[in-house]
């Protein structure tokens, strides 16, 4: 709204501090309803919503299936103890384990992704006995003490010293490969030889676990070049740790399969989730567990837990969640617009603008990377802490959402993420107005 502001932004201002934020600079736009893949401000200026929230929104604004879920859930029964046992909780449980990869059946709740990071760490240290982990520099795994650890990026600069014992490894990046590699296949080789060597140089009988992110989100939708993951599967094997993957952001069908680890038919030891499971629509998280950990602590009490553990209106609206996305075959949908609508449209937009270094992803999970050179790479902006976009990216931003889309944006990408459920029409008028904004990099 120009001129007079709402009550709702000068509470804003005056009371919430906000994360990963400069307070006073802040401008936020008030939302003030949203249904499908669109919202709309105050002002009623719409916005074709490609950045899902925060990659979280797979369903949409307002689906009428999930939003009856929670208030059928909330008439009944608003909260229960962890102790007890609850339909919600079961079901959602029994549903959560049907869609897990290989062998892992039991699901521990948390409140979001941070917490399941920081359980799944705990599961690890108690099954192995062993207390290191090793995490990769590209990565975001949350925001509280032992997550921010684990995460490499920048975000974790100003937190530190976090949580002891963790050490960090490079994953493939083939566009800037850490290991000088000309293909996939060496980036593959020489990313395995160099965690194997990480492992050795550590001492493999104190590595509790590695954790990753199947195809890492925040740091620039890596895609892992063949035979990555199952090498990684086989390291851990070969030294006792346990694999932990971090699907917080790509599972749930973002990816085109119900997890990203499907892709390549890995199954890690403990795999935790957030966002997608139920839509965001009311916070929710947890770890799926495989039978190593699970025996772990079958006859010994396991050291965690909190209050809103498998919270009745968040487990009611993730069992909606997942009844409308194996209804409506969401998965395999999100798995064709990727590779026939979206790969080719990116594709023709790099051709076009000089500053387009890369794209690349699967699913509904994709990145443009600008760069200010083509042959040197260098990236648009700095690799630096997080705060507001630095030029042009910022104009690339503003110049989106002039077009009427909202995007995701990271360091030196826009991030192709919008709601599963996107019409085909919606898509690619947003990826239109990037292409148009793209004017403002080149
Ligand atoms: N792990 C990954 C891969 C994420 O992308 C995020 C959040 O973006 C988290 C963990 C943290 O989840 P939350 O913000 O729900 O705590």
């Amino acid at each position: 709204m120009t001129g007079q502001r709402s009550d709702a932004y000068r509470d804003d201002r005056a009371h919430v501090f906000h994360s990963w934020s400069a307070q006073r600079t802040l401008d936020p736009v008030v939302i003030e309803g949203g249904l499908g893949a669109t919202f709309w401000d105050e002002a009623g200026t719409r916005y074709l919503d490609f950045s899902s929230q925060l990659v979280n929104l797979n369903l949409g604004h307002q689906h009428p299936r999930v939003v009856a879920a929670i208030q059928e859930q909330a008439a009944k029964l608003c909260t229960v103890a962890p102790t007890f046992g609850n339909a919600a909780r079961s079901e959602a449980a029994r549903l959560i384990a049907e869609a897990a990869p290989g062998d892992l059946q039991h699901v521990f709740f948390t409140n979001g992704g941070t917490e399941a990071n920081e359980h799944a760490i705990r599961m690890a240290r108690g099954t192995t006995g062993r207390h290191k982990i090793l995490a990769a520099y590209r990565s975001y795994h949350g925001a509280t003490t032992g997550s921010i650890t684990l995460t490499g990026d920048p975000r974790r600069w100003a937190n530190e010293p976090a949580m002891p014992g963790v050490v960090r490894f490079f994953g493939p990046y083939p566009y800037r490969s850490p290991f000088h590699a000309e293909s996939p296949e060496q980036e593959t080789e020489r990313a395995l030889q160099h965690l194997d060597e990480v492992f050795t140089m550590e001492g493999p009988q104190t590595i509790a676990a590695v954790i990753l992110e199947p195809v890492v989100g925040t740091n620039g939708i890596l895609v892992p070049p063949p035979g990555y993951l199952a090498g990684v599967r086989a390291l851990c094997d070969r030294h006792g740790a346990l694999l932990i993957a971090d699907e917080v952001m790509s599972g749930f069908g973002r990816c085109g399969e119900w997890f990203a680890v499907d892709h390549w038919d890995v199954v890690p030891d403990l795999v935790t989730f957030a966002k997608g499971v139920n839509s965001g629509y009311v916070p929710l998280g947890g770890v799926i567990l495989g039978p190593r950990v699970y025996e772990t602590f079958a006859d010994r009490p396991f050291p965690g837990g909190l209050t809103y553990s498998g919270h009745p209106l968040a487990c009611a609206a993730a069992v909606a969640t997942i009844e409308v996305m194996r209804e409506e075959r969401i998965p395999e949908r999100v798995r064709d617009l990727g590779e026939r609508v979206v790969r080719p449209r990116l594709e023709k937009l790099r051709d076009r603008h000089p500053s387009v270094g890369e794209i690349r992803g699967l699913g509904l999970f994709w990145a443009i990377e600008l760069v200010r050179s083509q042959e040197t790479r260098e990236m648009l902006v700095p690799y630096n802490a997080a705060g507001p976009a630095a030029k042009p990216m910022a104009d690339v931003i503003a110049a989106c959402k002039a077009r009427g889309v909202w995007p995701f944006t990271h360091f030196n990408r826009i991030h192709v993420v919008p709601p599963l459920i996107i019409s085909e029409e919606d898509l690619l008028q947003g990826i239109d107005a990037i292409d148009d904004a793209l004017e403002a990099a080149d």
